[in-house]
């Protein structure tokens, strides 16, 4: 059988990328061969990006040095607004501006996908709020099971530090077990606006 194995290479790596199929990966690989100068532009993106994008060490959003604009920006509103990924933040900060600061928590908790408290950042979310005279607390995480428990969870850690803070999540018009990425801005904004005190 007529086989070029590296071929077959790209395909099994680009078929583990989200929504890309066996036949997909095939006219993808085809495409990429024959448009070398399109597959050295993504190469050289790829690369640079890997290299230059990491986690802001404060928030844990994407970021180019080890703190990030957001982060150090001081004339933002002291509230912060807590969430799952780092790329709902470029999707919050679309939608509202240079408004709030951010922090990220890299998943919630589900053991069953071995997401433990200790395996995300929650634990500097009270120092955060001290540290930064953070006035509330504003938590845009996935309206599910996991996402309300990872929510109280939060909560506590907070009460446990003897800090009284007002604590809100967003509310109306996002669906339960929905991801933020798949709502309109204008909805986004309703429920960051109509949010309620948890
Ligand atoms: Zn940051």
């Amino acid at each position: 059988m007529y086989r070029v194995s590296y071929l077959e290479r790209l395909k099994s790596a680009l078929i583990k990328l989200p929504s890309v199929g066996e036949k997909s990966a095939e006219r993808i690989a085809f495409f990429l061969l024959s448009n070398r100068d399109t597959a050295e532009e993504i190469i050289n993106a790829l690369t640079d990006t890997l290299k230059n994008v990491m986690l802001c060490k404060n928030c844990h959003g994407f970021s180019e040095e080890e703190i990030c604009e957001i982060c150090k920006d001081e004339l933002r509103e002291k509230i912060l607004c807590v969430v799952e990924k780092p790329e709902d933040v470029i999707l919050l900060e679309k939608v509202l501006g240079r408004k709030w600061y951010y922090h990220v928590t890299g998943g919630v908790i589900s053991p069953a996908n071995n997401k433990t408290p200790e395996n995300l950042y929650l634990k500097d979310i009270p120092e955060r709020i001290k540290r930064e005279k953070i006035i509330e607390v504003v938590l845009a995480l996935p309206p599910t099971v996991e996402g309300d428990t990872t929510g109280y969870y939060i909560k506590n850690l907070i009460e446990q530090e003897g800090i009284e803070i007002k604590i809100s999540r967003i509310s109306r018009g996002i669906p339960r077990g929905s991801d933020l990425s798949f709502q309109d801005g204008q909805t986004l904004i309703d429920a960051l606006t109509e949010r309620k005190e948890l």
